[in-house]
């Protein structure tokens, strides 16, 4: 059975770097979502199907992990360095890790769709 994706080298760090910029993990240049969150069923571009993919809480897992890291060390930066008020301090903190959360979560999906779509592609290869 002629597979052409079989002799196409699948690149995993390329269709996850795609994703984070919201583009197709395939050809790169077609829109991955359709909405904040929501991906497209296939590529207007290249027509390479991802409404199949589910990526779960992989990216809330990635953007909790590295909001996460951040947030905490420049609130421990404010304590030791800082007189802030632990109110202002609170809010601060607070309100920053709702817009980086919000600003990464969709680079997040798009990574884990990448990623999904390029492991999928590389088990049907190896079949
Ligand atoms: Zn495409």
């Amino acid at each position: 059975m002629d597979n052409p994706v079989s002799v196409q080298a699948i690149d995993v760090q390329l269709a996850a770097r795609r994703g984070a910029f919201f583009r197709c993990p395939h050809c790169g240049k077609g829109n991955l979502f359709r909405s904040y969150l929501k991906q497209v069923d296939a590529c207007a571009v290249c027509g390479e199907k991802f409404g199949y993919i589910r990526a779960d809480d992989g990216p809330t897992w990635l953007t909790v992990l590295v909001v996460g890291h951040v947030v905490v060390a420049l609130a421990l930066i404010a304590v030791v360095s800082t007189t802030w008020s632990t109110w202002f301090s609170v809010t601060l903190f607070s309100a920053l890790a709702v817009v980086m959360s919000l600003a990464m979560l969709p680079s997040a999906k798009g990574i884990f769709i990448g990623i999904i779509w390029a492991q999928k592609l590389a088990k049907a290869d190896s079949v």
